[in-house]
């Protein structure tokens, strides 16, 4: 093994991200996934003489909102090229795509990995809309590959990185943030697997402190994070021993395989390829208008990073727990909701208001935060409440049942009935985060304090009923109070403990050790 510590990885990326428009680039073909094969193949989408393309604005909508999100600038005069080549899964012969007007210019992602803490911007070198191709099947029939049509001319974006990336990690990162990018902007599912998002990856090695690039190799269209960055890891190893051995790397397309963790030639690129790009003749150019432009400002959903700041500086939340709230938007949106009725609980209750119906869930475009009242200490606790709920029980029931948040049964009100149930005492959180809990996903509509009174769940905070049992409790214990007053305080745990225990983990526990001390100052 050679030191590969005296090497530098560097890393650009290619990643292609299916739009979720309900048509085709050019026609009005659906773009449904898993359709049986060749049934979204209009004319147009096979390429038969004598059929002419029309441009879906939607698509242009969206390249545009990726753009905005990733700090590009947009291109205002743009037109589609032909590029043209051989392929059998290609009908046309030629793939409809931007040239040299990416509809997106510039911008960056930023990113920061475990490792380095520090957040990093990657920049971006484009961002253009192309059409897919078809689908080339071998698996199918033992001697014919079959091919499937339907995937052909669904709008596709390329996003397209300049070389900044330095590991495999940042890598994984980036993409990470790409995928959930895209989904907070509802402009393509993120679905690797099914390929809506594909990722080329292209990598070279060089020393340390060069100022030059190191000769590439692209892998072509891994099919998940973790495959993005093995074979990277791979691929670098592979080309610091070339380079070790005195071997010359040549510029090649390669594919890996994840199963044997190996990547393999598929072509070598000594040339540049010559796709004879020419305007498409059937489409005109489009201009856009600055009006166009703003529409679509409006229509993007406060971001993740944008969350991120606002939970710790408004909510009082850490990194971490504003992290992984806002992973998913529909999952950080329902968190949203719920803090705005536990807001709305707290105030209503001053105010005598009763509760607003639940908004419509899993939408959450316009949700916010409502202006929060003063806020004190209860108000940031009820924050870290609602949060340690989202990421303890209602996570662990998503993970139990493999569901996302929008099939959770219980609303964001009823949960902030729950956090609201803990929060005055009148249910311990044990008994709320696990008997009322699993009740209230099997009856979502039952209002949480009346399950807690059907199964008994209430705790005791009737100060009598307590210094009664605290009464008994010290009597027996008396030898035990002799030692507290001479100075064991370790012993009210005992107490409490008794207390617990004679109530059947009812009373209070709060209100039990303030009762305690009291009792004990004057017995
Ligand atoms: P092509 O269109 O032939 O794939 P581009 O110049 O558009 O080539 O580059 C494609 C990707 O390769 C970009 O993400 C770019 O950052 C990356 N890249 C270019 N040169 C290198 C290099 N020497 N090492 C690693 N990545 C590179
Ligand atoms: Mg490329």
């Amino acid at each position: 093994m050679t030191e590969q510590n005296e090497y530098e990885i560097v890393v650009g990326l290619e990643v292609h991200a299916q739009l979720l428009t309900k048509s085709k680039l050019f026609c009005g073909d659906s773009i449904a996934y898993g359709a049986a094969p060749n049934t979204h193949v209009s004319p147009i989408t096979l390429g038969h003489p004598g059929t002419l393309p029309k441009m879906n604005s939607k698509a242009i909508e969206f390249a545009i909102k990726m753009g905005l999100a990733c700090h590009s600038a947009i291109e205002m005069q743009n037109y589609f090229a032909r590029k043209n080549y051989f392929y059998p899964d290609l009908p046309k012969g030629y793939q409809v795509s931007q040239h040299t007007t990416p509809i997106c210019v510039g911008g960056f992602i930023a990113v920061k990995t475990d490792s380095s803490h520090e957040e990093k911007k990657i920049r971006l070198n484009r961002i253009h809309l192309e059409e897919d191709a078809g689908k080339s099947l071998h698996d199918i029939d033992e001697e014919n590959t079959c091919i499937d049509y339907n995937r052909a001319g669904t709008p596709l974006i390329e996003i397209v990185t300049e070389p900044d990336i330095r590991s495999s990690e940042e890598a994984f990162v980036y993409l990470t943030k790409i995928r959930q990018l895209v989904r907070y902007l509802e402009i393509c599912d993120g679905n690797m697997e099914e390929g809506s998002l594909r990722c080329d990856a292209n990598i070279s090695v060089r020393k340390k402190g060069d100022p030059k690039l190191g000769t590439r190799v692209e892998v072509k269209n891994l099919n998940s994070t973790r495959n993005v960055k093995s074979a990277i890891d791979v691929e670098a190893t592979r080309l610091i021993n070339m380079l070790e051995s005195g071997e010359v790397i040549k510029q090649q397309t390669r594919s890996f395989d994840a199963n044997s963790g190996t990547s393999v030639a598929i072509r070598d690129k000594e040339d540049a390829d010559d796709y004879r790009y020419f305007a498409e003749p059937d489409l005109t150019p489009f201009h856009l208008k600055d009006e166009f432009i703003d529409q679509i400002k409006k229509r993007i959903p406060s971001l993740p990073e944008e969350r991120i700041k606002k939970y710790i500086a408004e909510l009082n939340l850490s990194e971490y727990d504003a992290t992984v709230l806002t992973e998913e938007k529909a999952f950080s949106d329902y968190f949203e909701i719920l803090i705005s009725y536990l807001i709305f609980l707290s105030d209503g209750e001053r105010q005598g208001v009763s509760i607003p119906p639940s908004p419509p869930r899993g939408e959450g475009q316009g949700v916010s935060i409502p202006p929060s009242p003063p806020r004190g200490e209860g108000q940031g606790v009820r924050y870290k409440a609602a949060a340690n709920w989202m990421l303890g029980p209602v996570k662990a029931w998503l993970n139990e049942n493999n569901q996302q948040i929008e099939m959770f049964p219980v609303s964001p009100q009823q949960m902030a009935e729950v956090i609201k149930l803990v929060d005055t005492g009148a249910i311990s959180f044990s008994a709320a985060s696990t008997k009322l809990f699993s009740s209230l996903v099997k009856n979502p509509t039952k209002h949480p304090e009346e399950i807690a009174k059907e199964e008994n769940l209430l705790q005791q905070s009737d100060l009598s009923a307590i210094g009664t049992i605290i009464d008994t409790v010290l009597e027996k214990l008396a030898d035990k109070v002799v030692e507290y007053k001479k100075g064991k305080k370790g012993l009210l745990a005992l107490f409490i403990g008794e207390v617990m225990k004679q109530s059947k983990g009812k009373a209070d526990p709060k209100i039990t050790n303030e009762l305690l001390v009291e009792k004990l100052k004057s017995v």
